[in-house]
């Protein structure tokens, strides 16, 4: 059972794109339900009301738990800056289970969301066939560690990253029905 963080933003989307692909999937809003699940799934909406909504109830620790102990772990968006070591626009601290910088709303406004066909992506990964991603108010992948497998790139910055059993995309896949992105996360495996 995959837990959908269901504090805010396109939740929904996510449980739904997940039983389409056939995976058990629910909505999760405290703690308790998130050590249940076995993957996790944080989705996009705005990083910095998720951070108060997830002050001081142990969601933050519990997602650490669950990342920890290897289960899948996938960020969207916003999703993707939660996960992230050194967040930008304005400086802020992540989860810091990817070692990565991002900047925040550094592709425009609402307006200047776009739909993009990537082909700059990793075949080992994800075949050959572009990948189309839906970008909403996304944020820029601005450096990487060596550490951190780099997926997919849109005008050469990383937009689909993994380290280990912890995905993330700057894009929106739960929007689209290549389920690539989801395989890639079911499929994410600790670091030994
Ligand atoms: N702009 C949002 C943020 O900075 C992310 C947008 C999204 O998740 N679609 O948190």
């Amino acid at each position: 059972m995959i837990g959908v963080l269901a504090l805010q933003g396109d939740f929904e989307a996510h449980v739904d794109a997940l039983r389409r692909a056939g995976v058990a999937a629910r909505e999760v809003r405290g703690a308790d339900e998130i050590l249940d699940s076995r993957g996790l799934v944080l989705p996009g909406g705005e990083s910095t009301t998720f951070r108060k909504l997830m002050d001081g109830t142990g969601i933050e620790d519990a997602i650490l738990t669950v990342a920890r102990r290897g289960d899948p772990v996938l960020g969207t968006c916003a999703g993707a800056i939660l996960l992230a070591r050194d967040v930008e626009g304005p400086p802020s601290q992540g989860l810091g289970l990817l070692p990565m910088t991002v900047v925040r709303n550094a592709y425009g406004r609402q307006l200047d969301s776009s739909i993009v066909r990537l082909t700059d992506v990793a075949p080992g990964a994800l075949g050959e066939e572009p990948l189309e991603a839906v970008f909403i108010r996304a944020p820029r992948i601005s450096a990487v560690d060596p550490s951190v497998e780099v997926l997919a790139r849109r005008d050469g910055d990383p937009v689909l990253v993994r380290k280990g059993n912890v995905t993330a995309a700057t894009f929106h896949p739960e929007l689209t029905d290549d389920r690539r992105v989801l395989d890639l996360f079911l499929s994410g495996r600790p670091c030994a």
